[in-house]
């Protein structure tokens, strides 16, 4: 077999290749927030007084749905039977939890005193350093212009679309002028964060990515490698309008701000995906839960936006949808118990990540299918990305022991998350084709059956299109080895 298959293609595949890829619409700029002002408003904001943490070892999963009936807010993102869970329990519930005969302990009695702490500290003189406490959404806008303006020859500004609210979801490209493998498209590495509102760490550290990589390209060998090697899209909050929300009036808002029937608000946008939508296990069709799915898979514009966005971007290999906290990377599948038949590929890759990260700062991050035995996720992104794209991709689960850990938490997470990234990129490896972990005359044979059919797993850089590029993208990388 011969990479001279390439002359059999019919011109209408190679004229398709040649027209230009999709570019997103533009749309208007997001609604400006002119200043802190409001952090120095008085109520009407959640002040959380009398609402307490705690972190609890529940039996099974009816003591599990019991004290989230007494709290209707569990803190712990992925919980699993075998770890302790968190639990914010609103005023007076603690008696109600003693009466289950859970064991917990209280890790903060009173999170209003946590939220006065951190509006206080928030509202008052800022310190030197970015990364050195958190930042509101025009911050983040602004951070992102200074990057551009910093390196406008490998940037550029990355415009998702419209949320509810008419906020604008926006994010940085960065790209170096080394064009893809044969002269491809470059793979992509695309990462969001923040479809839930309240993990202000996330946001924070997907824009210490943007910082690195724009600051170091042409300095440092670890970002001009992997520059040269992947584009990146950083989309650093996607639910723009819940994430204003907790600046403004409730710290801990989690979904977006949807009007349900019923006068509840907010649909979960990471059960608003369409793979595999629509499960009681994994979601609930009821407004006023902190996982409500929405009406329908994408009825909601912030998860319409990212999938449009999404499909209009060429060459995606790898997605990370950002959360906290945990420290865990999942991978599909979030609605089913049975893993997927690549399981050893995510794995692979995860403990490269793991071991990475835990040389940074020494902590562990826990790997595996996001599905547990406590808690399904269905509608979820990550099923989307791999089960609807055939995208390799995980869920990260960062540092924090609450959702407002605090500010000194933020710079460690960004350089341990970086140097998974970095470590992700150095070692992932297209041409294992099968994704059996081994790259050999398997993935050839394979690869070369898939694109005589034209199926989209052999859309090797990920255009809508089998064609030419596709078969010399292969095959350099299958030459090169990994
Ligand atoms: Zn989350």
């Amino acid at each position: 077999m011969t990479p001279r298959l390439t002359l059999a293609l019919p011109l209408s595949i190679l004229l398709a290749a040649l027209a230009s890829p999709a570019t997103a619409q533009p749309w208007p700029a997001p609604t400006p927030i002119a200043d802190h002002s409001f952090l120095h408003a008085p109520a009407p904001y959640q002040t959380y007084r009398g609402h307490a943490l705690i972190r609890a070892q529940v039996r099974d999963h009816t003591e599990f749905n019991r004290v989230l009936a007494i709290s209707g807010d569990c803190w712990t993102h992925t919980p699993r039977l075998e770890e302790p869970i968190d639990f914010l329990i609103p005023p007076g519930g603690l008696d109600a939890v003693r009466a289950l005969r859970v064991t917990f302990d209280i890790l903060e009695p009173d999170m209003g005193d946590v939220v006065a702490a951190e509006r206080a500290r928030l509202s008052g003189p800022q310190p030197r350093g970015w990364f050195d406490d958190y930042k509101d959404l025009q911050s983040i806008s602004d951070k992102i212009d200074d990057l551009i303006a910093l390196r406008p020859d490998i940037t550029s500004r990355v415009i998702v679309g419209p949320s509810l609210e008419n906020r604008t979801i926006f994010g940085l490209r960065i790209d170096s002028p080394t064009p893809g493998p044969a002269n491809t498209i470059k793979p992509v590495i695309y990462l969001h964060a923040a479809q839930h509102a309240r993990e202000w760490v996330a946001p924070m550290t997907v824009m210490y990515v943007a910082e690195q990589l724009v600051a170091g390209y042409g300095s440092d060998p670890a970002a001009t490698a992997f520059l040269d090697t992947f584009a990146v899209v950083i989309v650093p909050v996607v639910n723009v309008d819940g994430y204003v929300y907790t600046w403004t009036t409730d710290r801990f808002w989690r979904k977006n701000r949807r009007a349900n029937a019923g006068g509840t608000f907010g649909v979960d946008l990471n059960r608003n995906w369409s793979f595999a939508w629509g499960s009681d296990n994994g979601s609930s069709g009821d407004g006023a839960s902190a996982t409500f799915r929405g009406t329908a898979p994408f009825s909601e514009p912030e998860t319409t936006a990212l999938r449009t966005h999404i499909l209009a971007t060429p060459g995606i290999a790898i997605a990370l949808d950002v959360h906290t906290y945990g420290q865990y990377l999942l991978s599909p599948w979030g609605h089913t118990a049975t893993p997927p038949t690549i399981l050893p590929f995510f794995n692979k890759y995860a403990k490269i990540m793991q071991t990475a990260i835990k040389n940074i700062h020494n902590r562990t991050f826990t790997y595996g299918p996001c599905y547990t035995t406590l808690y399904a996720v269905s509608g979820g992104n990550v099923d989307w990305w791999y089960g609807d794209r055939g995208v390799i991709t995980w869920t990260p689960e960062l540092r924090g022991g609450s959702f407002a850990p605090p500010p000194t938490d933020i710079l460690p997470s960004g350089q341990e998350f970086y140097a998974g990234l970095l470590a992700l990129a150095q070692s992932f490896c297209r041409a294992d084709y099968n994704h059996d972990t081994f790259t050999n005359g398997n993935d050839y044979d394979e690869f070369v059956v898939d694109w005589i059919d034209a199926l989209p797993a052999a859309d090797y850089d990920r255009n809508g299109f089998v064609n030419a590029d596709d078969f010399d993208a292969f095959v350099v990388e299958f030459e090169e080895g990994c």
